[in-house]
């Protein structure tokens, strides 16, 4: 049988760093055995549904390019995929845990569960359900349906052995009965079966083989097991991925705004799907030896789960920005204007002739090698889009130096007339206007450099006069000369 796996994010809010590992390494394994990714909504917990958040999963694992065979959003044989369209099914699987004599309705009202927990922890014991509605008579149970009690269904937890199963990643595990807290809820008093219970019937019916997700469940696969065990199902495999560390060594909180933790605020910042998949594939996992950068195909090919750690994956931000910094390099100018657009527009949106596509991918291909993700480069490349350019305290010096004006001048007069303002043209440009005053090297590209973007550094002269063109560059030459000693006002 091939293998089948599933992520199963609860719709309660964005797409999560840690949860875009998990769906990537539920993916990598099944492609790389040639089995299923099935993507389920797991929406039973009402209360903490936010709308529109699973479409937003959904988008964002496709802008990563986890692309699912089966589940939400797209359908297939073992549907639906959303929890609340399954209440059916859970409910049918309820009654024959009941025929069974496995669960039991319990009327105990939440106060009355907060005493029975006090008093346990007074007495310096574990929290566990005392059974008290396990054994009701006819008469008691009928008294409180009277007194209008909402009762939650329960599962008879029979066992006092330890439940054990071995972790594909943790080894072998064994949980004392202790800690199982007792009989605990599967249907919540509003008729919906909580998590737990239906992530078993679900992943049973699915025919999933192996569950891998983060370590915060681990203490709930005994109960999983259990039920598995009650229905006489045969449990999948369980795989739990160890926690992602922040800077601090930390389990990283989610309020930690140090570090971008969101997949949509990567998309906004312009970072490349491609590069977060790669990193992601290494939080955690390493194909061992010191290569990083690896293409999907390659990371499916060597993917296994024995290589992932145990201990907490350390979340390196400079290590993503250098990883994207990489995939940018790579990619044509071309190929990132549509990424880029969006950030390049409102940065020249003030200018009085629009730019077209042409400028974006110069300006983009200018500066693509300096940047780590898209949004900075209307920041790298400021001298050219923006019209407050600060003059830096060097080239300040170089245009109140003598040779700055002669320059200028000999610039200024030719450029009025000058018609080829392309990177060729500008260099014929320059090369007039060292004849025409004898300056060359540095005396004659300084100054002009200075003028036009208040620095000496920047990338090439000749592309940069042409990305900003005939008319801002006279505007700030003549705002340069204007001033006595060549002092540019930009
Ligand atoms: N719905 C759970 C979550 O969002 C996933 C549980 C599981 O993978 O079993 O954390």
């Amino acid at each position: 049988m091939s293998v089948r796996l599933r992520y199963a994010p609860s719709p309660t809010g964005h797409l999560h760093i840690g949860g875009a590992r998990t769906a990537l390494f539920n993916y990598l394994f099944a492609k790389h055995h040639g089995g299923a990714f099935i993507l389920r909504i797991e929406d039973t917990d009402l209360d903490r549904n936010v709308e529109s958040a699973a479409q937003e999963f959904a988008d964002n694992l496709r802008w990563l390019g986890i692309e699912w065979d089966e589940g939400a959003f797209s359908g297939g044989d073992y549907g639906p995929y959303v929890s609340t369209e399954r209440l059916d099914i859970y409910r049918r699987h309820v009654d024959e845990l009941r025929d069974k004599g496995m669960v039991y309705e319990c009327y105990c009202s939440e106060d009355e569960l907060a005493v029975q927990r006090e008093e346990l922890l007074a007495r310096g014991e574990m929290v566990r359900y005392s059974g008290r509605c396990r054994h009701l008579s006819k008469e008691e149970r009928e008294a409180r349906i009277r007194e209008g009690r909402k009762p939650t269904v329960r599962f008879r937890v029979m066992d006092d052995e330890p439940v054990a199963f071995t972790d594909l990643i943790r080894g072998d595990m064994i949980f004392e009965p202790q800690g199982i807290g007792g009989d605990f809820v599967v249907v919540k008093s509003n008729g919906i079966p909580v998590y737990n219970f239906a992530v078993v019937v679900d992943d049973h019916l699915m025919n999933i083989t192996h569950v891998v997700r983060g370590e915060e469940h681990i203490s709930n696969t005994p109960r999983q097991l259990l039920l598995f065990k009650a229905f006489g199902w045969t449990a999948p495999v369980f795989g739990h991925v160890p926690l992602i560390l922040g800077a601090d060594g930390k389990k990283l909180s989610k309020r930690d705004e140090s570090i971008i933790q969101f997949i949509d605020q990567y998309r906004e910042y312009g970072y490349l799907p491609e590069a977060i998949f790669n990193f992601l594939a290494l939080l955690g996992w390493t194909p061992g030896g010191e290569r990083e950068i690896f293409s999907r195909d390659e990371l499916i090919t060597a993917f296994g789960l024995n290589r992932v750690n145990r201990s907490g994956a350390f979340f390196d931000a400079a290590k993503l920005a250098w990883m994207n910094g990489h995939y940018l390099r790579n990619h044509s100018a071309e190929e990132l204007l549509p990424l880029a657009r969006r950030f390049l527009e409102p940065a020249v949106a003030g200018w009085q002739t629009p730019v077209n596509d042409a400028w974006m991918i110069e300006f983009i291909a200018l500066y693509k090698d300096q940047v780590s993700c898209l949004s900075e480069l209307p920041v790298v490349g400021s001298v050219l889009v923006s019209d407050s350019v600060s003059v830096e305290a060097d080239a300040r010096e170089t245009l109140e130096n003598e040779h700055a004006s002669t320059v200028l001048d000999a610039f200024v007069k030719l450029a009025h007339a000058w018609t080829d303002w392309t990177p060729d043209g500008m260099k014929s440009l320059l090369k007039d206007v060292q004849t025409v005053t004898g300056k060359k090297g540095k005396e004659l590209f300084f100054p002009v450099r200075a003028a036009i973007t208040g620095r000496l550094h920047g990338p090439d002269l000749n592309r940069s006069l042409a990305l900003l063109g005939r008319t801002r560059v006279l505007d700030r030459l003549g705002k340069a000369l204007a001033v006595s000693g060549a002092r540019p006002v930009l």
